[in-house]
């Protein structure tokens, strides 16, 4: 008999059928003898709705106030999900997070857990029953609700299989496991059976966001493998662990695409020093995660910086832009929402010059115009427009050997 954590996705739980069929999966599981504690995330795209919703009522949101409010969404598919395991005879009980004994600091909607305590998890166990906890939340050191970051049930999951010293962490979604690019988007992208924890922590820090960053770090840390899988084949997914590869490593392990980041561009910067740390500290200061950055020399005494971050924390960060931008004497400052973010991550890389002039061709030949290059020892990434996306990733994916031989045949349930 083993302890398995399941984790479900919101495509897994965005409707009462696919609740029903969560529950039969967990049904099945606890029928063959085994402990099982569900970790839920909020049915579809509730999250993204609850944030619309605060939006539509004011600009101005407290983060104590909308973690109250997104919290209710793991909440809702806890208890929908018990309910349908109770349905099917099976003995269970949902928990929010604060009731499980995740303890994180105060950071509203980013905070990080201190501790799990998991004790009420154990006692429904020892109990026999199955334990339905709402992913994604805690309870900080305030005593105050928290969230734990977008996709942070599946760090809510990795959290609980070490604190419960579970055999097995089990991430259902909506794709059939971690594929050498989106399979959305790169069709023929290629399903890997196994992915070494480092190399799943670039693409995740890439923006690919089939795993959450933070899970993938707690799980590499903490050493909890991480099974990725398909909540509607159930077949066998990726295996994410720290096996070390046995064969020489890829040059390229995968390409990756995110367009959740928003370029900020202040214009006409005077070029003196300074400058770059009174505008990044007080973003620093507001939690605004700031990813590329570039700076041009300047011919006339100014010059441009443009910087990537987050779409989420755009609100926040304008106003601390536009009000520094108007202090140092800047003459504008510009935003572009339409960009992707696309990367070439591999280890082997390091090892193999040329990588980024191939890339850089790839695009040229396509006409794709290059907007901001950062680079790492094992990844390249460039900013162009979103429309561009998909002709460059795919381009790209072929170029340096990815593709498939068959296209990704396993179903794509739309996002509702
Ligand atoms: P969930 O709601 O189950 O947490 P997510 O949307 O967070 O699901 O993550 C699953 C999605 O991640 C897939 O539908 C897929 O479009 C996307 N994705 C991005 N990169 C990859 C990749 N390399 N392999 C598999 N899926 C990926
Ligand atoms: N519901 C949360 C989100 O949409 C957490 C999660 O799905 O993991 O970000
Ligand atoms: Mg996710």
């Amino acid at each position: 008999m083993a302890l398995i954590v399941q984790k479900f996705g919101g495509t897994s739980v965005a409707d009462p059928d696919r609740i029903r069929a969560v529950a039969e999966h967990v049904a099945f599981t606890k029928g063959h003898g085994h402990d099982v504690v569900v970790v839920v995330s909020a049915m579809g795209k509730a999250t993204d709705n609850l944030i619309a919703l605060a939006d539509s009522v004011t600009s101005t949101q407290t983060g104590r106030e909308m973690d109250m409010l997104l919290t209710t969404g793991e909440r809702v598919s806890a208890a929908l999900t018990t309910m349908a395991l109770h349905a099917l005879g099976v003995d269970a009980v949902s928990f929010t997070g604060s009731q499980v004994g995740i303890i994180t600091d105060t950071a509203h909607r980013k905070a990080k857990i201190l501790e799990v305590r998991g004790d009420r998890v154990r006692q429904a166990l020892a109990a026999g029953k199955v334990a339905v906890v709402a992913g994604f939340q805690g309870v900080s050191t305030d005593k105050e609700i928290t969230t734990l970051g977008r996709g942070a049930s599946d760090l809510t999951a990795s959290a609980l299989a070490k604190a419960l010293g579970a055999d097995a962490c089990e991430i259902y979604t909506d794709v059939t496991g971690v594929f050498t690019a989106d399979p959305r988007i790169v069709p023929q992208a290629r399903k890997l059976a196994r992915i070494g924890f480092d190399a799943m922590l670039e693409m995740a820090g890439a923006g690919s966001k089939v795993l959450a960053l933070r899970s993938v770090e707690f799980a590499r840390n903490h050493n909890v493998p991480l099974h990725v899988r398909s909540s509607f084949t159930w077949e066998t997914g990726t295996w994410v662990t720290d096996e070390e590869s046995t064969m020489e490593e890829p040059i390229i392990s995968g390409v990756v695409t995110d367009v959740s980041e928003a370029k900020v561009t202040i214009v006409a910067v005077p070029d003196r020093p300074g400058i770059s740390a009174t505008l990044f500290e007080p973003l620093a200061a507001a939690n605004v995660n700031v990813d590329m950055i570039v700076q041009n020399t300047s011919h006339d005494g100014t010059t441009d910086i443009s910087f990537t971050m987050p779409k989420a924390d755009m609100a926040n960060a304008e106003s601390i832009v536009r009000q520094v931008a108007g202090e140092v004497g800047a003459t504008g400052v510009e935003k572009d929402g339409s960009i992707c973010k696309l990367s070439l991550v591999g280890a082997g890389m390091k090892s193999s010059p040329g990588i980024a002039a191939r890339m850089f061709r790839v695009l040229a030949d396509l006409g794709v115009n290059i907007e901001m290059i950062s680079t790492s020892t094992i990844r390249i990434s460039v900013v162009i427009a979103a429309t561009d996306m998909e002709r460059a990733a795919r381009a790209l994916h072929t170029e340096f050997g990815l593709d498939s031989g068959a296209a990704y045949t396993a179903p794509l349930p739309e996002r509702k």
